[in-house]
This record gives C-alpha cells, structure tokens and sequence, in this order.
C-alpha cells in the first residue's frame, strides 16, 4: 500500500502524490485529515476549505483504492496526550513561526502511518521542511516505512498550487507571482556562481518585498538537514520562503543546484 496524508481540497499538486504512490504500491490510499493540533491559535483551521464530495470524486477518477476520512475523535480519542516532537529539523523556518506546528504533523503522520501501515508514504517538496521531519521520525521512530517525496506542482505561471490558493483575490493572486518569480532568479544567480548566501536571499527579498504584505522568513540551508547556512551556501541549497499576502500564508523553495526555474525566463 501507499499513503498519501493530505488536508483534503484536492488539487493537481495532491494528485501528483497519488501517481507517485501508485508507482510504488498495488494499492493507493489517500488520508484526508484537516488536522487541529498543526494550526496556531489565530490560524485558518476553521476557514480551512473543505470538499469531501470533490476530493471523493477526484480520489476514484486517479483509482484510489482506499479513501480514510476520520473525524476528529477518531484521531485524537478523549484521553489521548501523547504528541511526537523533532527537534533540530523543526527548529528554523516554519517552526520559528509557528511554534507547534511541527509537532502536529508528526503526531498525526504518525499515526496514520501506524493505522494503514503502508509500505510507502508520499510528500510534497512543496513543504519541504515537513517532508525532512517526516523522514527524520521515520528514521528515529523505525517505523516500516519508506518515505518519498514528490515535486512541487505548480501553475503554468510558476504559481505552487496549495489549497490555501482559494484565499486569494484576483490581486493577490497576481501579486503571488512575484515568489516563484524571485526563486527563478534566484536559481539564475546561483547557476551563474553566485554563493553568497545573503546576496541570494536580499535579492529574493527585493523581489517579493514590494508584492507582499510581511515576509516571515527567507533562509538558505542545508537541504538534507534544514539547517540554515549563513556565509557561503554550497552547489546544493535549500532557498525556501514563508511570507503574507493579505491574510494569506503562502510557502515556497527551490533546490538550487537541483531544481530548474519555476518560471523559464524571469525577464518576460
Ligand atoms: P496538504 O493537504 O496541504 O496538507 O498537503 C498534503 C500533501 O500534498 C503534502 O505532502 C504536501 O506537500 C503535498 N502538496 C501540496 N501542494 C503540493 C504541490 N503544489 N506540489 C506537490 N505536492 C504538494
């Protein structure tokens, strides 16, 4: 069997998962669990977009075997307090911002990993630092599992397709552009031997200062450990971003070294 987790409003990046765990299993299930113990008190949980019927329906087009919607007292039963806490991998970027999250991930991951026992489970590099947590208490844990991860779908204009997108104006969907936009040329820049850490993360925050409303992070880091790296980045690097449009939180990196540009030419 293979795993896909997901929060449900399922879109083309979800789908991708499901191709990917089709290619390893003979059957593929897909969780769909907007899980409260990963979002922060003034979070969007109860905002979060919700589509069972659609995601249903989109799950037995791709010929997914199993579909596991739980409530919430399936999950966390009256009772329960036992939570999985990652230390080192969790503790930049998004952990810095949102303090618990992390820990809510991979309670949950946990245990739907334990409840399916699948053979296979898959990621999105889309959140990439929650892809590495995933890994790294798969490892510490010796859960049976081997853990994928996928890449980052995106929107013809380099747009990352999340489901937090419906959130969006017209405007603000315009303005979005400016981050895939930045990572394109931030990739440009390293292919061309630029290694400075802080050079490639001013230029990121050039180009995305004037579109969007508040930056939480911009870090360069190690891409196995999550680790930042200030100083020279090496010919393999994270360049991952957290920032706000309106009351939108939208997340994106690179690999640069690895990954083409989001967006083929940057200057068009
Ligand atoms: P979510 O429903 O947002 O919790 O995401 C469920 C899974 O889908 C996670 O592993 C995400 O990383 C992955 N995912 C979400 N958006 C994308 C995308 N645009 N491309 C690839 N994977 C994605």
């Amino acid at each position: 069997m293979g795993l896909v987790p997901t929060m449900g409003a399922l879109h083309r990046g979800h789908m991708s998962l499901v191709d990917e765990a089709a290619r390893h299993a003979d059957v593929v299930a897909v969780s769909i669990f907007v899980n409260p113990t990963q979002f922060g008190a003034n979070e969007d949980l109860d905002q979060y977009p919700r589509t069972l019927d659609a995601d249903a329906e989109a799950c037995r087009q791709a010929g997914v075997g199993i579909l596991f919607a739980p409530g919430r007292e399936a999950m966390y039963p009256e009772g329960e307090e036992t939570r999985v806490r990652v230390s080192a991998t969790a503790h930049d970027l998004c952990g810095v911002h949102r303090p618990e999250h992390f820990e809510g991930v991979a309670t949950i991951v946990t245990k739907l990993l334990t409840l399916a026992g699948p053979c296979v489970a898959v990621f999105g590099k889309k959140d990439y630092q929650q892809w590495r947590v995933i890994e790294r208490f798969v490892t510490d844990l010796f859960l049976p599992v081997q853990v994928v991860g996928a890449p980052i779908v995106r929107e013809r204009d380099g747009l990352a397709l999340s489901s937090r997108n419906v959130y969006l104006s017209a405007d603000e969907r315009v303005r979005a552009l400016a981050l895939s936009r930045a990572l394109s040329a931030a990739i440009g820049a390293h292919r061309s031997g630029e290694r400075n850490a802080e050079a490639l993360r001013s230029l990121v925050r050039r180009a995305i200062e004037p579109a969007f409303d508040s930056i939480d992070y911009i870090t360069t880091a190690d891409p196995r450990s999550v680790v930042p790296i200030d100083g020279e980045v090496g010919d393999e690097a994270l360049l991952a971003v957290a920032a706000h449009i309106g009351s939108t939180r939208l997340i994106d990196n690179v690999v640069l070294g690895v990954d083409d540009p989001p967006i083929a030419d940057v200057s068009s």
